[in-house]
């Protein structure tokens, strides 16, 4: 006899780690299963510990509707929680009149956004907040801001085990199979092959969400959810750049990310980055060689850095919907009926601004799963 469970959350990233707690919330029966040895070893520990205001998105996406409601949660939660946090806000800097244009375009996409404390600033209002950057102008959003993410997935992971959600470490997802209104999950782990019957399945596999949706039977082409993997890496400035900016500042959106941009850690360590290569696989290792192009990024704006204050640091792994130039893409967070697999939840493409809307997100499958109950 096969043990049988109410959901099955496969992953422990941030993503998991809070749907877990909200669905237990909703006295539900939840078994989450991690590949890793513990929790968040992947994307949601490789990022760049920001609080998004949620400026940069379209205002009808999931990705703006998230933000905007995860970071008012989020800051709430570090609040009660004590999770550390600060709130400097940021400043999207533009270097030259196209760039200037660009700023305009993004104040009134973030307002539309409901993003409503954001600034335009002349290059004089710009030195006086920041005096090291060279820019012609900035925006200013006072909300952005960095917290301890680690923190905050231990606190994730220990509130959904105090509800009585059950983790299973070192547990692979290798089958999802439609059995009626069930479904039967297969796992490997130390000692085989084994399966449990589950009644909701929740994808939350990050860089393998695609890969799950592909293994309980969806068409990953044809409903375009192939992911592409989008590289970014970091490089730390030396410690005598402590506190060279009192804000994140960071460059006009590229296209594949927000831009090389500024961050001072909750330590006032200075860290540059992510850049955006897409590549073919998972691979943590920082390129060196990407350092002349940091450096020259990051110079346009702050002038007086040089190139040996750089060393490499680290790297995370965008799930991108969207492939090299091709066009926005949204989250996709789907019940799977029209597939005819009505049970399962697809969280897929969960890119930045993800950790900044993982406690909102983690509310609409709760509402989801309650449905799927009822
Ligand atoms: C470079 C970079 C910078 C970013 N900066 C920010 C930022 O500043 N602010 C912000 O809001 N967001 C940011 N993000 C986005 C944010 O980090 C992600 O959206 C978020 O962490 C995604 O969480 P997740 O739980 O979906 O994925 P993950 O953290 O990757 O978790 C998925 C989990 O699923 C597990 N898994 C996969 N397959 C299986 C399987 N078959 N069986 C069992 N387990 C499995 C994995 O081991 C993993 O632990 C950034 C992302 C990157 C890459």
């Amino acid at each position: 006899m096969l043990v049988e469970i109410g959901v099955a959350i496969i992953g422990a990233g941030v993503i998991g780690l809070a749907t877990a707690g909200e669905i237990t919330q909703r006295k539900k029966e939840v078994l989450v299963f991690e590949k890793n040895h513990s929790f968040g070893l992947e994307t949601s520990s490789r990022n760049s510990e920001v609080i998004h205001a949620g400026i940069y998105y379209p205002e009808d996406s999931l990705k703006t509707r998230f933000c905007v409601e995860g970071k008012s949660l989020l800051y709430e939660l570090c609040d009660r929680h004590d999770i550390a946090y600060r709130k400097p806000g940021k400043i999207i800097v533009a270097a030259n009149e196209d760039e200037t244009a660009q700023l305009e375009k993004l104040y009134e996409q973030g307002r539309r956004n409901g993003v409503e404390d954001l600034m335009l600033l002349s290059r004089t209002e710009l030195k006086k907040l920041e005096p090291n950057i060279e820019a012609r102008a900035g925006l200013l959003s006072p909300s952005s801001g960095i917290f301890d993410s680690y923190t905050l997935l231990k606190f994730l992971y220990s509130q959904a085990r105090e509800k009585g959600a059950k983790f299973v470490f070192g547990t692979e997802v290798i089958g999802i199979e439609r059995m009626g209104a069930k479904y039967r999950v297969e796992i490997r782990d130390r000692e085989g092959i084994s399966a449990f019957i589950s009644r909701v399945v929740i994808n939350a596999a990050g860089l393998n969400s695609d890969r799950i949706a592909q293994l309980a039977g969806i068409d990953v082409a044809k409903a375009g959810y192939k992911l592409h993997y989008c590289k970014g890496e970091y490089f730390s400035l030396s410690s005598k750049y402590r506190n060279v900016v009192n804000r994140l500042i960071y460059p006009t959106p590229e296209q594949a990310g927000h831009g090389i941009h500024v961050t001072v850690g909750l330590d006032g360590r200075v860290r540059l980055g992510p850049n955006a290569r897409y590549v073919e696989e998972v691979d943590y290792r920082v390129d060196e060689t990407q350092k002349k192009a940091f450096y020259n990024s990051v110079q346009r704006f702050l002038p007086h850095i040089e190139l040996e204050d750089l060393a490499p640091e680290s790297a995370g792994i965008r799930p991108k919907l969207q492939g090299p130039g091709e066009a926005f893409r949204d989250f996709v967070i789907a019940r799977e009926d029209k597939a005819s697999l009505p049970g399962l939840i697809n969280l897929i493409g969960i890119e930045s601004p993800g950790l900044t809307a993982a406690p909102a997100i983690a509310r609409y499958v709760g509402r989801m799963v309650d449905g799927l109950f009822n």
